[in-house]
């Protein structure tokens, strides 16, 4: 392991030129910090997901087009215009026009990935230039050189020995050299096509980085100072966790914690890097360390919320005392690449909830899940995960937390595959509801 620091910095965190300024500050305080690891400016990916998804009429896509505009020159604007930035960045917002207008004609999955993909090639453009003007030089570095994954455009999966191999040829002679600017999010599958990681991916794309380079540690800067104990927009009392284990962290991006994507902390796991999450706009505030083990592991510590979540529930009476069934069913979800988060099974039947939304669950999928068995498919749920230590093996946990939720239908509940979780279905529109009550309860001041 090096020295060497990852340093991510999220959409609102470059969103405008104050922002970058912000980020560039963090990182001239510290040497160490090689590597940084941008998202689209906020907003940006939304655009761009709009204009890719090709149902827009040519007015609405013009006026998509302008906003993604307004916020590139904003940030040009406060850098001076320098002309060949100014001018590579409106080559890039035509060549997103363009493709959008073949979106507009045929959509595709693969267009999609090379249209979201511009949102962090512009951002780290504008950055480097910021930095340049600061005093601080930096190289601009396209990540799709190293970042190789398969061709699930929108979802694609790092390949792993081929990022290691690329990252110790190509980046690690750049950051020894200087500070390097790349894109979180994006890659390349075989072929050079441009895939990306899922929305939110920037943050796995620096813990894989860290991990390529053996990093001593990866900083993920956002909009709040820290993971705090549920999300600060849901319950105002939620506070800052100073350390939390690899293993809570994992469960808390897994069910929701927005702030880290799920896949975030397993490169970190893998080679045992801390990860701190910190405030962009507030560095002084300090933040959250996630590291292997902390000196305390409370019973309870935090709670994180997942909407739209879909419960699919598959009944056979050739289940009754027979085997193979469930086999049966995990082959067909697994040929279509969709996993299962929770399950509970009865004498007759089995409920699951699946980790991505509805979309995944296609006639195909229902038509072939439905010559084994009757299928009952509900929306308008949420998952609700109590994250804490030693949750199984304490006797009266379940009888707290049922009984701070007296008045709640729960659809479902998952206990005891892992001390860390407890997790439970509920009525979407009582969710946030509930995550308060549970919040007042179990993690008071
Ligand atoms: P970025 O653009 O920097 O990646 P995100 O919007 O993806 O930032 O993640 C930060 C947001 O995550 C916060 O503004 C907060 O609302 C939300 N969030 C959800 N759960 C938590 C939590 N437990 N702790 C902190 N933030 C959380
Ligand atoms: N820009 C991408 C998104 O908005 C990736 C990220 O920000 O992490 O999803
Ligand atoms: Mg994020």
């Amino acid at each position: 392991m090096n020295q060497l620091i990852v340093a991510k910095f999220g959409g609102t965190s470059v969103a405008d030129h104050q922002a970058m300024s912000r980020c560039a500050a963090i990182l001239e305080q510290n040497p160490h910090t090689r590597l940084a690891v941008l998202s689209a400016s906020s907003g940006v990916t939304n655009l761009l997901v709009a204009l890719a998804s090709g149902e827009h009429q040519p007015a609405h896509r013009a006026e998509l087009l302008q906003q993604l505009n307004d916020i590139q020159q904003g940030i040009l604007t406060s850098l001076g215009n320098p002309e060949m930035l100014s001018r590579h960045i409106e080559e890039i917002l035509h060549h997103i026009k363009e493709l959008s207008d073949s979106a507009a004609i045929s959509p595709s999955k693969a267009l999609n990935d090379e249209i979201v993909a511009q949102g962090e090639l512009m951002s780290t453009r504008l950055f480097v230039e910021l930095l340049r003007q600061r005093g601080t030089p930096a190289v601009w570095f396209d990540v799709r050189r190293i970042m190789h994954t398969d061709d699930r455009f929108s979802r694609a999966a790092p390949d792993l020995g081929a990022l290691a191999r690329a990252a110790v040829a190509e980046l690690q002679p750049l950051c020894e050299k200087q500070l390097v600017v790349t894109q979180g999010f994006i890659g390349a599958a075989s072929d050079g096509r441009t895939t990306t990681l899922g929305r939110g991916g920037s943050d796995f794309s620096a813990a894989l980085l860290g991990e390529a380079l053996e990093a001593s540690a990866v900083e993920i800067w956002t909009d709040v100072p820290g993971i705090y104990t549920t999300d600060p927009r849901l319950v105002t009392e939620a506070r800052a966790i100073p350390e939390i284990s690899f293993s809570e962290a994992s469960e808390m991006a897994t069910f929701g914690a927005k702030v880290l994507h799920p896949a975030t902390l397993q490169p970190a796991v893998r080679r045992q890097i801390p990860v701190f999450v910190g405030s962009s706009k507030a560095p002084e505030a300090g933040g959250t360390w996630i590291r292997n083990a902390t000196p305390q592991a409370p019973l309870f510590r935090a709670l994180a919320l997942r909407r739209n979540q879909v419960l699919l529930t598959l009944t056979s009476l050739n289940m009754f005392q027979a085997h193979g069934f469930l086999a049966e069913v995990f082959g067909i979800l697994a040929k279509h690449k969709i996993s299962v988060d929770l399950i509970t099974t009865s004498e007759v039947s089995v409920s699951l909830t699946l980790d991505a939304g509805a979309e995944l669950l296609t006639d195909e999928v229902q038509a072939e899940l439905g010559k084994h068995c009757h299928l009952k498919v509900e929306h308008g749920l949420a998952l609700v995960a109590l994250i804490g230590n030693r949750m199984s093996e304490v006797s009266g946990t379940g009888s707290r937390v049922f009984q701070a939720l007296e008045n709640v239908n729960i659809r479902m509940i998952c206990y005891g595959a892992s001390p860390h979780n407890l997790c439970f279905l509920v009525n979407d529109d009582a969710a946030a509801g509930v995550v308060q009550d549970l919040h007042q309860t179990l993690l008071p001041a």
